[in-house]
């Protein structure tokens, strides 16, 4: 079964998440399949806008950590970053050569395809998923999506693509990392993090209309304004927050490795989800 798949719907390629046995759990087969699909988005001059989708009930559940189809320690020809292979090297080495290349790496070319892309959200949105929707310009999320980072409990200041206090006010930057709570489609909306909120049976509809009157502006103006917003933000210190941020990341996943079972402090899907029902 492929991971990815890709569709054409007049000027709009979709892209959809194709794991929901796994609430489309990220694994790096998936990442580089998605590269894959948004490179031949970009490359397809028919294409205006990109839809990033996921498939079943459930947006992603975020990077994969736990499922028998997970590899880390797998070698992928890299295509984000000048970094060497991760496999075969050790410890804070390994962790860091990965975690550029597939994490951080990757989420910022995908937030320069210089094409329009809209993350359609339903279900959960969780971690490793906020940075797939986070690198689209545009979400429009159901009414039953829900977004939530909880990797404090693994002892780690929050995903890689540390875009937090830039897509909502640092004030609840904060209450949604120390809590680790669910942040419903609705207040995401009121904090201004996600565009649309619709009913669920009206998602497809709702995010292929927006699409497509996208569609109908001229290709050239688009890209431009893209990198005009963007390259705000990055005046903003995006970027180099990102960067300062990302060495605390790894400070965590030594720390972690250094003083538990390994560098997401022994936590799996299964003690993430007891933890998060116990609070
Ligand atoms: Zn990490």
């Amino acid at each position: 079964m492929t991971v990815v798949r890709y569709e054409r719907r007049g000027p709009v390629a979709v892209v959809t998440m194709n794991r929901p046995e796994y609430r489309n759990a990220q694994n790096s087969a998936m990442t580089y399949a998605l590269d894959e699909a948004f490179y031949r988005a970009v490359a397809d001059d028919e294409v205006k806008v990109i839809v990033l989708a996921g498939e079943g009930g459930h947006f992603s559940a975020g990077h994969d950590i736990g499922t028998p189809g997970r590899d880390a320690h797998v070698t992928f020809e890299r295509r984000a970053s000048l970094w060497w292979d991760h496999v075969g090297k050790e410890g804070a080495e390994s962790r860091f050569a990965r975690e550029s290349e597939v994490y951080l790496g990757m989420c910022r070319r995908w937030r320069e395809i210089p094409k329009p892309t809209i993350a359609m959200v339903q279900g959960a949105c969780i971690a490793g998923g906020l940075m797939l929707a986070w690198v689209c310009d545009l979400i429009v999320a159901s009414d039953d999506a829900f977004f939530a980072d909880p990797v404090v409990r693994m002892g780690i200041p929050g995903v890689e693509y540390f875009a937090h206090p830039w897509v909502m006010p640092p004030r609840i930057a904060k209450e949604f990392l120390y809590t680790g709570d669910r942040m419903p489609a609705r207040r995401a909306y009121e904090v201004g993090m996600v565009n649309r909120v619709v009913a669920r049976d009206e998602l497809e509809t709702e995010t292929f209309a927006l699409a497509e009157r996208i569609a109908a502006m001229p290709r050239l103006g688009l890209a431009l304004t893209k990198k005009a917003v963007n390259q705000a933000e990055d005046l903003q210190g995006m970027h180099a927050g990102m960067d300062s941020v990302f060495g605390l990341h790894h400070l965590a996943h030594a720390h972690n490795a250094e003083t538990s079972a390994d560098s997401l402090a022994g936590m799996d899907p299964k003690s993430m989800k007891a933890a998060a029902d116990g609070s």
